[in-house]
């Protein structure tokens, strides 16, 4: 569950980036939030990964109260929260097999578990067969899907995908969608953004319009209405 009260994040004097968002997302959710560039997505994303902390309001996330974590507390976070980027972010100079590896090593696990665990992962992805390909042998929406992979080796309850289509041509955009999708079924919470207004009207999932650091819409099976972003 996601739980924002009354969210405030203020930069600087003159530049209120999200003003008093209230949001509840339940358990399993498929949300897509939309918005024009600077409406305060990443804010409100990076408040969730505990990258800015907010100026005012409450923030819970799985139950952790925000408030109440202690910077030691951030693996407890990062636990529950995984996070692609447009950009992927691939490791250039490992396989697929170890860049997915690799989250699951700088967190201890032994390599009996990594070699019983990343096939799955990147079976899960449709990756199979690909585990020693570099990024650099790979399409767009591959590295992106190995992006994936890596973000939910470890069965976070949410994953969050910022843009993750961005860089992708639409048949690339609709295999990653789809991989989302499948994450969602097996019951991980996803929260995505995009610009993509076919994928947002493909979808048909609860869609929240963004604009000036408010919600200025919150529907259910909405398509992208371009409206609620002026
Ligand atoms: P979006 O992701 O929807 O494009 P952002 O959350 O990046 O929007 O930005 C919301 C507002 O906050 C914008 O006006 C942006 O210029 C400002 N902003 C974002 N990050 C910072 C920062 N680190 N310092 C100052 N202002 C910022």
């Amino acid at each position: 569950m996601i739980l924002l009260d009354r969210v405030t994040k203020v930069y600087n004097r003159t530049n209120t980036a999200l003003d008093r968002i209230s949001l509840h997302v339940e358990p399993r959710e498929f949300v897509i939030i939309i918005g024009t560039s600077g409406a305060g997505k990443s804010t409100l994303l990076k408040l969730l990964t505990k990258e800015e902390k907010p100026t005012s309001g409450k923030i819970v996330v799985g139950g952790l109260d925000y408030d109440k974590l202690k910077d030691r507390d951030i693996p407890l976070v990062r636990r529950k929260i995984g996070v692609v980027f447009q950009d992927f972010k691939l490791l250039p100079n490992k396989t697929v097999f170890e860049n997915v590896a690799f989250a699951l090593e700088i967190v201890g696990y032994g390599n009996k578990e990594i070699q019983h665990t990343v096939p799955r992962v990147l079976d899960l992805v449709g990756l199979k067969g690909k585990e020693k390909r570099m990024p650099h042998e790979l399409s767009g929406g591959e590295r992106q899907r190995v992006a994936i992979a890596r973000a939910v080796v470890r069965q976070p309850k949410i994953l969050i995908a910022d843009e993750p289509t961005g860089n992708l041509d639409p048949k690339h955009a609709w295999e990653v969608i789809k991989v989302l999708e499948k994450i969602n079924r097996y019951g991980t919470t996803v929260v995505l953004t995009t610009h993509n207004q076919d994928i947002v009207n493909k979808l048909k999932r609860r869609v929240i319009a963004i604009n000036d650091g408010r919600v200025v819409s919150d529907r259910a099976n909405a398509e992208y209405n371009t409206k609620d972003l002026h």
